[in-house]
């Protein structure tokens, strides 16, 4: 649905759907990963009696993971960035230092492991009561979210029902002290988590096979490369259209904090139980895949980074081609974005399924990240081109006619 129109009950009834759906589905992923060996279960009561409840360990780990990530994004040093132009004028301010904070969580992370507080392998072997904790995290972040969000909201925003303010968001921005909510959660507590648990699940492997095998370095390089790459060109973020024009709810919390470690990572745990060895060719083949998702994920984001900063900016080596809008917005139409018009989405789903391909075939739950992540791409350009056509109207028409392609070069 449209973030401007109110909420169906058609909506009304997705939006609860999920809210129970999703974190049934994210622990029905971790049990059949971390349980099954991935094989794909019947979720009958025998399947779910493997579920445990958040033992002293993981509520007392996530609660301090939450807390220096918050203290991180706080504290550590950055540079000042401007986010979107905001409706009523002005524009927020941002703190650039999700790398710094990241490798600040590394060697914290390594000197819990060295001091022995917390084996390197405890992400992996307590992922079942730790997927439980963040499910239940990510819905006390959304009540706290919603709280704030709902005294900082506009008139306008006041009137979204219950439901909709909780699960879409109460307020476009939502901010306690120099905590943005949602500039914090689309990097800190979710992406960062996820590079813990792959090398975690590399220690769980070595201790389990005496080795860590091509495919988990591949899986843990990949993870590590993307998640660089993310804090990196951290506010790159602030032009992706969900920060510029969607509220901050449970959607997005639950996203970042479950989704992204707990589904996502379903290849890692996989590679533990079957410690898959590539052969050198699929082990390169594997890689280049991968590499070459990375780059067009970049390189068109950057592209249109560059171009929205500077319109005169040159890509491929010649200048920059737009349509102009009515509104004054230019729409690029060179590079990746002559090619198609989310050729961003193209790499950052091709580097998904390189992390799945990673794993072999022998299993569809190590594909459930690029099988999930295709729905959400494919569902999300239609958000945002729908969103794009009621902007800027018969503008969008000529750019369409100019880049018809959504998503793949010529084929779709
Ligand atoms: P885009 O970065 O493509 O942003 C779309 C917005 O860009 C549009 O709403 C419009 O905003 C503007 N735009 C559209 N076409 C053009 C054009 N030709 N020239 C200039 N501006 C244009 O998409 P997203 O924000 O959806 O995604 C950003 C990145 O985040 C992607 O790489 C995506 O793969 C990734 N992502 C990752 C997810 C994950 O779970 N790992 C989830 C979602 C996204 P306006 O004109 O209003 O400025």
């Amino acid at each position: 649905m449209s973030s401007e129109a109110p909420a169906s009950i058609g909506d009304r009834i997705g939006f609860a759907a999920q809210l129970v759906g999703l974190p049934v589905f994210s622990l029905y992923v971790v049990l059949c990963m971390r349980l099954h060996g991935g094989e794909l279960m019947w979720p009958g009561a025998d399947f779910w009696s493997g579920l445990r409840a958040p033992t002293a360990a993981t509520a007392g780990f996530y609660a301090a993971w939450i807390a220096l990530q918050l203290a991180l994004a706080a504290w550590m040093p950055g540079a000042r960035v401007e986010g979107p132009p905001l409706e009523g004028g002005g524009r927020n301010l941002y703190r650039r230092n999700g790398l710094a904070a990241m490798i600040a969580t590394y060697a914290i992370a390594a000197a819990v492991v060295a001091s022995g507080v917390l084996p390197a392998s405890f992400l992996y072997e307590e992922l079942v009561p730790l997927a439980v904790t963040i499910n239940l995290g990510a819905f006390v972040l959304s009540v706290f979210i919603w709280l704030t969000g709902r005294r900082q909201a506009s008139d306008a925003e006041r009137d979204r029902g219950f439901l909709e303010a909780f699960y879409l968001g109460a307020t476009l921005n939502p901010r306690t002290g120099p905590i943005d909510w949602k500039y914090w959660m689309q990097g800190k507590p979710g992406l960062t988590l996820w590079g813990l648990l792959a090398l975690s699940c590399a220690a769980a492997q070595a201790e389990r096979h005496g080795e860590v095998t091509n495919a988990m370095m591949l899986v843990c390089a990949g993870v590590t490369a993307y998640l660089v790459d993310y804090f990196w060109h951290e506010e790159h973020i602030l032009s992706a259209w969900d920060v510029k024009h969607e509220p901050m709810g449970w959607m997005l919390t639950w996203g970042s904090c479950a989704m992204v470690p707990l589904v996502y990572s379903s290849p890692l745990p996989y590679l533990v139980v079957e410690p898959v060895s590539l052969s050198w060719p699929a082990f390169a083949a594997v890689a280049a895949l991968g590499a070459g998702g990375l780059f067009v994920f970049r390189q068109a984001n950057t592209q249109k980074h560059e171009f929205r900063r500077d319109a005169t900016t040159k890509i491929w080596g010649r200048p920059a081609e737009y349509v102009e809008t009515a509104r004054g917005t230019k729409l690029l139409c060179s590079g990746w974005w002559g090619l198609a018009r989310h050729c961003n989405y193209l790499g950052d789903w091709t580097m998904s399924l390189a992390w799945s391909l990673a794993t072999g075939l022998s299993t569809v739950l190590v594909y459930i990240y690029p099988i999930f992540f295709a729905g959400l791409l494919l569902h999300r350009e239609r958000r945002d081109a729908a969103h794009c056509a009621r902007k800027y109207g018969d503008d969008w028409e000529r750019y369409v006619e100019r880049v018809p392609k959504r998503i793949v070069p010529f084929l779709y």
